[in-house]
Formats: structure tokens, C-alpha cells, sequence
């Protein structure tokens, strides 16, 4: 690569590379259960979902007025006499409508036999015993007809859809009470690395605090998986080795941060090395370098880098996608929203760039003031992420620029 800001000498494997090959390696983990609708909120669909019955199951009415025979009707100003009694919701009218009559009817109410029409009953006029009213209505206005919304039997979600309450509603709709969906996937974290100290314990000023653990446990909460926590690892290839071995038997897949780099101190990427289940490493990416996609005992490993910052974008980047595969998720990369720059910048070419980013006031976007990816507090002021494309490129304010808010990555 000319003109790269990469060190030479080494092949970097470009990010859409990357994903390509996660996604051809990641397969769902088979496993389904059934659990009941209202505890299915996020859950994934094992198989696709078809109503038990049709939406509505029977025409009923959209609004509060009276319904009679439209092919009863005259010409206009009409007069019909009333029915004693009324079709409510939950209470249909047992008997039929006969032509010239009409029948009191409220919102959601079956349609009564004899009836196919409406009229609202603010265009009624009522006396006594008969309804008046000037305008004839179209045949069949303001009903709902059977299986309007929902056919029975008709598909109403794929399989692998993230359900969401909508969803919910949908199905519950469509008559179902419990649903076929995937196993939630075990997910595993470790921190590596000997400086690391719990959150809100004592450190000395050469002690890092493990932000990395509770930030990534957090994710994989708010992706409806189930974490477990590996606690942290110091800088050992037995120690990583251990707790590697603890994650595969434990999990489904395994998240580690720090470490992976090529330095004295990286037993993530020497151990995953040193057993040949190492597939992908030295991505183009930044904040990113150092990460190491691999295999333990068949387990799929993130192996992320240390920094926070850098942490936090490669998972979003490259474990989440092949994590929501593995959950029963179809493959899923944000298409992001193309929104003009509040900020000026030169890129050079040879990896792809994630800027933490969020809107201005004039819906603008604007990156954090320092691209140093120390800056945990960047992380905690953006909203989403600005991604550079791989080549070379100069941004000036109001030029158009790929925006990915957090919450299309499920934060
Ligand atoms: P490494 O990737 O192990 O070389 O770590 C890169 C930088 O990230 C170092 O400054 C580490 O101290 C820091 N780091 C590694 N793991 C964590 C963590 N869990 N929380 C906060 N900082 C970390
Ligand atoms: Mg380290």
C-alpha cells in the first residue's frame, strides 16, 4: 500500500476481508426451545412464524355508529329504523339486521349477520326509533373485513427476526401463545493483562482499571445473550490458556481484551498461535490493531485489544455480526445514515476509520475533539460512529459522511 499510515512488511487484511470471512465461518448454534409470547422480547425466531388465525378472525367494525344493509338503502336523505340493542366489542349481537333496520354498533364489535356497512355516527341524526342521515356512504365504509391485516396461516415474521415489542403485539395477534426461538447464546469475558484491578477496589498508580469487563458484559446484555464473566487474567500463556479452556466449556463464545498484539506480554494471540487457531489477525482497521479472530476447542474468540476505546468498536464492528449469527440472527452489518460532516479531516488510505461521532444540533455530525483511542470518555460523549471508507480521503464541513448511531448496533 503507497501512501499507507500502516508499517510495511506485513499483509493487513482489509475490514470488509475480515467480515467476509467471519461471516463464512460462523454457523447459528442449533439448539431451540419454546417459551411463552410474553417472555419472548428478544429473543430470535428458530423457525418462521404463521398466524393461528387471520387478523381480524371476522369483519367487524372501525368505528362507533350504526350498521345496516348497504344494498337496503334508498335514495338520499335515508331513514332507518333502530334495533333495539347493540354489537360491542366482546358482546356480538346474536341476531340479524334486517333490510331497513339498523343496528347501534361500537368499535371493534362483529359485524351482526345482515350488516356489511357503517356510518359514524357523527353524520347520524337519532330519534326514538329510527336513525336520519343525508349522504349515502360506500358499501362496506368504515368495517374491517376478515384477515385484513393477517391471513390465517399467512407468514407474519421470518425466521431469525430479533423480536422486538412490535413484534409482540403481531403475534399475539395472529393467535400465537408461545414461540419456537433460538437458545440464548453463553457468551464468555476475559481481561487480560497483569496491570488490570477490579473496578472500585485499591490501585496504585501503575494499575489500570478493567474497564473492558463490565463494558462488554453490559453488551452482550442489551443483545439478549447470557455473559459470563471470566474475571481477569495476568500476562501468562497458562493463565490465558486456563481461562480459555474455562470459556469454551462454559460458552458459546469467547470475548478477551487485551493482549493480542505481538509483543513480549500478548499470550492471546500466542496461545491462539501456538495451537494454529489463529484465522485472522493485523485487520486494517483503527482503533483496532491489535485484533485476533480465532478458535478455542472450536469456540469461536474475539480476541480484542486492551485499549477501551478500540475494545468497544471491534466488538461492535466484528463480533457482533458473527455473534448474532451464532445466536440464530440472520448476518447483519448497519447500513448507517449518510448525514453532512460538522468537522474537517484528512485520512490517509490503507484501513478503514471509526471516529466516535454524534449528532449536532442541526443534525450534523460531529466527532469527538481527540482521536486518541485512550480517550474512554469519548466513548461515553458519542452516540454512534463516523466510518471512513479504506482509501484515502479529505473531509471538509458539509461533506457527506457515513454515520452509524449505537443504536443500530443494539445499544
Ligand atoms: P494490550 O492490548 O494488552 O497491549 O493493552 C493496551 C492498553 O490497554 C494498555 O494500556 C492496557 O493497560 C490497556 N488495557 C488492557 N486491558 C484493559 C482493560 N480491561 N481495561 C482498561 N484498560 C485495559
Ligand atoms: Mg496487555
Amino acid at each position: 500500500m503507497s501512501n499507507s499510515s500502516l508499517p510495511p512488511g506485513v499483509a493487513w487484511v482489509p475490514v470488509e476481508t475480515a467480515l467476509d470471512r467471519l461471516r463464512a465461518a460462523t454457523r447459528p448454534v442449533p439448539e431451540v426451545e419454546t417459551v411463552p409470547l410474553l417472555q419472548a422480547g428478544g429473543r430470535v425466531l428458530a423457525a418462521p412464524l404463521h398466524a393461528a388465525r387471520a387478523n381480524p378472525p371476522a369483519a367487524n367494525a372501525a368505528v362507533d355508529g350504526y350498521g345496516f344493509a348497504h344494498a337496503s338503502l334508498g335514495p338520499a336523505p335515508h331513514a332507518l329504523a333502530l334495533l333495539s340493542g347493540r354489537a360491542a366489542a366482546g358482546a356480538p349481537y346474536t341476531g340479524a339486521v334486517p333490510p331497513g333496520y339498523a343496528l347501534r354498533i361500537l368499535t371493534g364489535a362483529l359485524l351482526p349477520a345482515g350488516a356489511d356497512t357503517v356510518l359514524i355516527e357523527e353524520l347520524v341524526t337519532p330519534d326514538a326509533d329510527a336513525i336520519h342521515f343525508e349522504r349515502t356512504p360506500r358499501p362496506r365504509a368504515n368495517t374491517r373485513p376478515a384477515g385484513e391485516d393477517v391471513g390465517e396461516g399467512a407468514e407474519i415474521l421470518p425466521e431469525g427476526r430479533r423480536l422486538a415489542p412490535q413484534d409482540l403485539a403481531l403475534a399475539a395477534a395472529a393467535g400465537l401463545g408461545a414461540l419456537a426461538v433460538c437458545r440464548r447464546l453463553r457468551v464468555a469475558v476475559l481481561s487480560t493483562g497483569d496491570e488490570l484491578r477490579a473496578p472500585g477496589t485499591p490501585a496504585a498508580p501503575h494499575q489500570t482499571y478493567d474497564a473492558n469487563r463490565p463494558m462488554l458484559l453490559d453488551i452482550l446484555r442489551r443483545w439478549d445473550m447470557i455473559p459470563v464473566d471470566l474475571g481477569h487474567a495476568p500476562d501468562s500463556a497458562e493463565a490465558v490458556s486456563a481461562a480459555l479452556d474455562r470459556g469454551a466449556a462454559e460458552a458459546d463464545a469467547i470475548l478477551t481484551s487485551g493482549g493480542a498484539s505481538a509483543g513480549d506480554e500478548d499470550h492471546v494471540s500466542a496461545v491462539l498461535k501456538a495451537r494454529g487457531a489463529l484465522e485472522t489477525w493485523r485487520i486494517a482497521v483503527k482503533p483496532g490493531r491489535p485484533l485476533a479472530i480465532g478458535r478455542w476447542q472450536g469456540r469461536p474468540v474475539f480476541g480484542l485489544p486492551g485499549n477501551p476505546v478500540a475494545a468497544f468498536v471491534c466488538t461492535l464492528v466484528f463480533a457482533r455480526p458473527a455473534l448474532l449469527r451464532l445466536a440464530g440472527a440472520p448476518w447483519d452489518i448497519p447500513r448507517g445514515l449518510t448525514l453532512p460532516a460538522a468537522f474537517a479531516k484528512a485520512k490517509h488510505g490503507g484501513r478503514r476509520e471509526y471516529l466516535r461521532a454524534r449528532l449536532d444540533a442541526s443534525g450534523a455530525v460531529e466527532v469527538f475533539a481527540s482521536e486518541g483511542s485512550g480517550r474512554i470518555s469519548g466513548l461515553a460523549w458519542a452516540r454512534g460512529l463516523v466510518e471512513l471508507e479504506d482509501g484515502p480521503r479529505t473531509i471538509r464541513p458539509g461533506d457527506p459522511v457515513r454515520y452509524l448511531p449505537f443504536a443500530d448496533f443494539g445499544l
